[in-house]
């Protein structure tokens, strides 16, 4: 039941992915929502991320399947030499992201949100300012505010952008050429699927990682074999330790790296272009949150697992965040759940996100994807709660379906407690592993046992019986540990 005291039960400011969901959630359930975008409906996600990074990797991944040879002769076929057009490759992207963009505007209208287009900040308790493109500002009084303004790309100091020859992936997203030779500072998710993508439509990488060791964010074991394949096996100079100190855009762009320790320069390179890939800033700005004495940690905004904005590690009564802006597992499907999460708590129904059964995923050729504990996670928590560690691991060459694809490099490795069999954490590389995550997430959302789920049927032959032989030899160790194997 709306409050008529206010002109909103609910305003959204930052129409992302977690703005989106939360948006249409409360208008389904009956509250009279706002939406306050300035830029583009959908967000990152949408516009910039996920969907429009995808469609360049779906393009290019059949260009590299068509372009392998070597590959395509073990099958008994011969392909002609392989040609592509850049720019279709783009266009595919950008018809995309206005399809998905126009199919969430709709969906919104169609839930009785109101769109409002500008700049949103908070004026104070349950109230929320507006000012549009034409300077027009105005107040909104609202029952409750959720903060879901998400994150932009973060440049590094010393490290000048130009947007053609020196850009980020806000950029890269366009493909509006193809560089000979590009360097990409940072060998996150983001790094590692552009280098997918330029690689596959032959252009040279150079890959600057600042962190000792290149795809520092990953499981050391699952990177071990994805090295091999994706960075070893492609036109592609990984360089870990070294800081990109300078960057001065132009033709070619100049590139001075430094010792990360002593920051003394140790190489000069003279490439054709730069992506910048170094993680995202959140957007918190422009909020004026110090109208109500909030402060961030660097410029995130901390919550509660229930999504509640904290002022001093107390609840801030009314006002929520949920997304990339609060720092956690920046992810567009975490945005999605917390903004699921934050209006069932407006509407009464109390739940907390769980964190552990979010999954992530790089969709480079193969992907790669993980959820729960890492290993050193796992390690921490066995000793804190004094249980006993197990691990195991499944490979894909011994797998019917990735042999017959040929595509039989991956693994998969399981961590599990060996006192109670409860699945702690998951991580792949290898075909479909983004989509292969999922049967782990759900197993972690609801904590169960290996021991149980060694007995549940898996088609035959699918890659999900990685999964299968893991949960079995899992379970060996499991029965063997509490003395019933
Ligand atoms: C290249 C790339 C690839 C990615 N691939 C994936 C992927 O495959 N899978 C995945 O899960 N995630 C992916 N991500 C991450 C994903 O895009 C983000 O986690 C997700 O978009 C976060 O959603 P959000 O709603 O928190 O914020 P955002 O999507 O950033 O949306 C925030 C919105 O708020 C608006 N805004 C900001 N300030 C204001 C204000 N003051 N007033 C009004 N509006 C405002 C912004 O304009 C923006 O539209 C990718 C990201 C990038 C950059």
């Amino acid at each position: 039941m709306s409050d008529a005291k206010f002109d909103f039960d609910l305003i959204v400011i930052g129409a992302g992915y977690g703005g989106f969901d939360a948006a249409k959630h409360a208008a389904e359930h009956g509250l009279n929502v706002a939406i306050i975008e300035s830029r583009d409906m959908g967000g990152t996600c949408v516009n910039r991320g996920c969907v429009p990074s995808k469609a360049l990797l779906a393009a290019s991944g059949k260009v590299r399947e068509l372009a392998d040879a070597q590959h395509l002769k073990k099958f008994g076929i011969h392909s002609t030499p392989v040609r592509f057009e850049r720019k279709k490759i783009a266009e595919h992207a950008n018809s995309l992201v206005a399809t998905i963009r126009t199919n969430l505007t709709k969906t919104l209208e169609r839930s009785g949100v109101t769109i409002l287009k500008g700049l949103g900040r908070l004026e104070g308790a349950q109230k929320v300012g507006i000012r549009d493109k034409n300077g027009v500002d105005r107040v909104l009084t609202s029952k409750d505010v959720i903060i879901a303004t998400g994150s932009d790309p973060f440049v590094p100091p010393g490290i000048a952008t130009d947007g053609r020859t020196v850009f980020t992936s806000d950029e890269a997203i366009n493909l509006e050429w193809l560089p000979r030779w590009i360097a990409i500072i940072g060998s996150g998710y983001i790094g590692l699927e552009f280098a997918d993508i330029y690689t596959a439509l032959g252009c040279e990488v150079t890959m600057i990682e600042a962190l000792d060791r290149v795809m520092p964010t990953f499981d050391p074991d699952i990177t071990k074999l994805a090295y091999r394949n994706l960075i070893d096996g492609r036109d592609i100079d990984a360089k870990a330790g070294v800081l990109a100190k300078k960057v001065v855009p132009g033709c070619p762009v100049k590139i001075e790296l430094a010792d990360v320790e002593s920051r003394d320069t140790v190489d000069e390179l003279e490439v054709d272009a730069v992506l910048v890939a170094t993680g995202r800033a959140p957007t918190s700005k422009n909020l004026n949150l110090e109208s109500m004495g909030i402060e961030t940690v660097r410029g995130f905004i901390s919550v509660d697992d229930s999504m509640r904005v904290l002022k001093g590690g107390q609840p801030v009564p009314n006002l929520w965040a949920v997304g990339d802006i609060t720092g956690k597992l920046m992810l567009a499907h975490t945005a999605a759940a917390q903004g699921t999460v934050a209006v069932d708590n407006i509407l009464g129904d109390l739940r907390k996100i769980d964190y552990r059964s979010i999954p992530a995923a790089t969709f480079t050729h193969p992907e790669i994807s993980s959820v729960g504990l890492s290993e050193s996670e796992a390690k921490d928590l066995a000793s804190k709660e004094n249980f006993e560690l197990g691990s195991v691991r499944s490979y894909f060459k011994a797998n019917s379906k990735a042999l017959a694809e040929l595509e039989s490099d991956g693994l998969m490795k399981l961590l599990f407690r060996k006192d109670s069999g409860e699945v702690l954490g998951a991580h792949i590389y290898g075909l479909h592993a983004a989509d292969l995550i999922q049967e782990v997430a759900n197993a972690i959302a609801r904590r169960q046992c290996v021991t149980q789920l060694a007995n549940e049927v898996h088609t035959h032959p699918t890659l999900c019986e990685v999964i299968e032989v893991a949960y079995k030899q899992a379970s060996q160790q499991v029965k063997k540990s509490i003395g019933k194997g």
